[in-house]
């Protein structure tokens, strides 16, 4: 089953020379079982794989890398305005999406055109233009590491937060996502509160907008400011956006009046990161292999020979300039492996 010394530079969006000491692409829970026994044998750290778009891979990965390649879609309840689609980890996250949209099943429109897997998309509960994962959520299938058994995890269970869940903080590495049901309905309600999607899709004509023409503004608006990462490596935004108090958010409003900022359900504020960085002066930036994309500072590019040295020397730099300029830490999204 294992493939030794696998090469996963086209495996990870940063596109990073990395060679993993043993790799498994997984289809079935027997073949995952048997995997599990070798790597507790043999006393392998594990890594999880789905298509390397949220990662930060290091030069060589000793122990296991394994995919879950559980592939299929399938409606399992179709009551009149509601159904339950059961998606496999392994399937593609913006085919799944557009195969939804041919179904006539609404709810995740907003979340087009987001690399990587559906296996994936629940551990940083993915989201986009006022919409995240967990709004359509409705289960999960997962293999607990710790009991050595399938389970169902609820909504509740998950804990899903901003770009968040127990998948990415309280029980990282416990569970291997399997298969994920979501609820969708079949009446479409554009969710349209963010003002570059709805500039685009209210303003060609006064007709209301189909789903198809909020999936087509988010693809579009999406490939006019992201760099593809199979031309431009990168892995996204690189940095969280920063939560505030109320105090300090019109404290630096007051000194910069363009900040942009947005208040979030808990009173907090959720500030911009690529505002910060790009008024800290680094949107368009080169250090050595790496640099800062000329169209969206948050997000950090791999410019062809990079290494994962340079891009760290580079966060490190838009850190320290962010706290100095605005009094804020800035916290890497992508998570780093190894460690
Ligand atoms: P990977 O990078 O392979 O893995 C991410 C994490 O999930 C790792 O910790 C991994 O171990 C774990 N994991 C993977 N599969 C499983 C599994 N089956 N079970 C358990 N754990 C697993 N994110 C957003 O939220 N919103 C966006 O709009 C967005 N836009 C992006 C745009 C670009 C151009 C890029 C490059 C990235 C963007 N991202 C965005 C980040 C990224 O695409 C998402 O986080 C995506 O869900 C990662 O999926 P992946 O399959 O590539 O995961
Ligand atoms: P944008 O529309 O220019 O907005 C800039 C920031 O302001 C975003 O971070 C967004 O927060 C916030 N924002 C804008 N309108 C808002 C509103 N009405 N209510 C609350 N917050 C609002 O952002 P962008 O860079 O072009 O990205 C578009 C969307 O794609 C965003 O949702 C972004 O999160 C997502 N995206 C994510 C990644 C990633 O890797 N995580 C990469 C690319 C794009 P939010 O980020 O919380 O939405």
């Amino acid at each position: 089953m294992w493939e030794k010394e696998f090469n996963l530079t086209d495996r990870n969006s940063f596109g990073f020379n990395v060679k993993a000491e043993n790799y498994a692409a997984i289809t079935q829970i027997d073949t995952l079982e048997s995997a599990l026994a070798d790597i507790a044998e043999n006393n392998w750290p594990l890594l999880v794989l789905g298509g390397g778009s949220n990662l930060v891979l290091r030069q060589y990965i000793p122990g296991a890398v394994i995919s879950i390649a559980n592939m299929g879609i399938k409606v399992l309840a179709d009551d009149e305005d509601l159904a339950i689609v059961e998606v496999g980890a392994g399937e593609n996250w913006h085919h799944f999406i557009g195969h939804l949209l041919e179904m006539g099943l609404h709810g995740l429109e907003n979340l087009a055109l987001i690399p990587g897997n559906v296996g994936a998309a629940p551990v940083q509960n993915i989201g986009a233009y006022g919409v995240e994962l967990a709004d359509c959520f409705h289960s999960l299938t997962a293999y607990d590491r710790q009991t050595q058994s399938l389970v169902q995890l609820s909504l509740d269970e998950c804990d899903f937060g901003y770009r968040d869940s127990i998948f990415k903080s309280a029980e990282q590495g416990r569970y291997i996502i399997w298969n994920v049901r979501f609820k969708l309905s079949s009446v479409f309600v554009p969710r349209l509160g963010y003002k570059a999607l709805a500039d685009y899709v209210l303003g060609k004509d006064n007709a209301p907008p189909t789903a198809h023409d909020v999936y087509k503004a988010v693809c579009d608006i999406r490939s006019s400011k992201l760099p593809v990462p199979t031309e431009i490596g990168n892995a996204g935004s690189f940095f969280e956006n920063p939560v505030v108090a109320e105090k300090q958010y019109f404290e630096l409003k007051d000194k910069y009046p363009n900040l942009v900022g947005h208040k979030d359900s808990a009173g907090l504020y959720k500030l911009a990161a690529g505002w910060l960085i790009d008024q800290a002066g680094w949107k368009g930036y080169v250090h050595a292999g790496v640099g800062v994309y000329d169209k969206q500072a948050l997000v950090l590019v791999n410019r062809g020979k990079g290494t994962v040295d340079e891009l760290t020397e580079l966060s490190e730099m838009i850190f320290d300039s962010v706290k100095q300029k605005f009094g804020i830490s800035l916290c890497i999204e992508p998570r780093f492996y190894p460690a």
